[in-house]
């Protein structure tokens, strides 16, 4: 089977393909994302996609947002999967471009299971999520030979359909006493909102207050600021320093290689040492 990269090879009308983003640098879009980019004829889009992402889309190429922005809600799950439907039966060219990774906590899965119902050609194409390229910008090594020999990807804020204890979205079907106890570096998406009963849970099982904690806030776009704190001060400095979403959260002591490995000049709220040189 030969394979050309003409606009029909790589997204055929009536079809789509799940895009990664990745976080917010452009330098992270796969080669595959960009010619999905320069093929596609639509684009729908979250608010965590960056603008610097879009700029890869062709200028007649149509834009569709449907995203949460400036206090708007963001428009429901099943509406999205139906426009995907709705414009790959009209022929059109669809990528539908998800912050980070299609499929790490992004619902990508949910929107390809309805594709697949309707037996719309689909192809995913994976992107480099937040929670590798935050701290990887922010100069934490993930794993670290001698330091840990797994790392654990959790959202603090689970959906009431997967929570096992039912109700509104919370991070309480997790077993965070457990988790923290199992895993030596967490990664957690989705955190803020729930960080106190989070951090609390974990150091109730066991692990120390003094535990270096990282907020990375904005990962990998000029605006990445990144908090080095404790698991103990971590909800105060939060608050004091008026850190919001979207963040990424890293538990763990891989945290403290961030003194030696800063490569970038991300803003840490508590520190006044230098940047680094990127
Ligand atoms: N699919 C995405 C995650 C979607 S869930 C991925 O793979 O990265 C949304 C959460 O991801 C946010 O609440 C935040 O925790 C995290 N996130 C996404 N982009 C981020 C960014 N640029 N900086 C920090 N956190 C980010």
């Amino acid at each position: 089977m030969t394979r050309t990269d003409s606009p029909e090879d790589i997204l055929p009308p009536g079809s789509v393909a799940l895009v990664g983003a990745g976080p917010g640098d452009p330098d992270l879009l796969t080669l595959g994302a960009v010619k999905v980019l320069g093929a596609a004829d639509v684009v729908v889009y979250d608010a965590l996609v960056s603008d610097a992402v879009l700029d890869h889309l062709t200028p007649d190429c149509e834009r569709i947002f449907v995203g949460k922005r400036g206090g708007h809600p963001s428009v429901h799950q099943t509406e999205i999967s139906e426009k995907l439907i709705t414009l790959a039966k009209a022929g059109r060219r669809v990528a539908r471009l998800k912050g980070g990774d299609p499929f790490i906590f992004g619902r990508g899965g949910e929107e390809a299971c309805c594709l697949a119902r309707e037996k719309i050609p689909f192809r995913i194409v994976p992107g480099v999520t937040a929670g590798i390229a935050g701290p990887a910008y922010a100069g934490i090594p993930l794993t670290h030979r001698g330091i840990n020999s797994n790392v654990g990807f959790f959202t603090g804020h689970e959906s009431a359909e997967t929570s096992s204890l039912g109700g509104e979205e919370s991070p309480f079907s997790q077993d965070w006493a457990a988790i923290g106890r199992t895993f030596p570096v967490l990664v957690l998406y989705m955190a803020m909102k729930h960080l106190p009963e989070i951090t609390q849970g974990i150091m109730a099982g066991g692990r120390r207050a003094d535990t270096p904690v990282a907020v990375i806030r904005w990962a990998t776009t000029p605006d990445q600021i990144t908090l080095v704190t404790t698991l103990g001060r971590v909800v105060a400095d939060v608050a004091t320093h008026g850190l919001k979403p979207p963040a990424i959260v890293v538990i763990g002591e891989v945290v403290g290689f961030r003194d030696t490995l800063r490569w970038r000049q991300d803003r840490d709220p508590t520190r006044d040492d230098p940047p680094g040189r990127f």
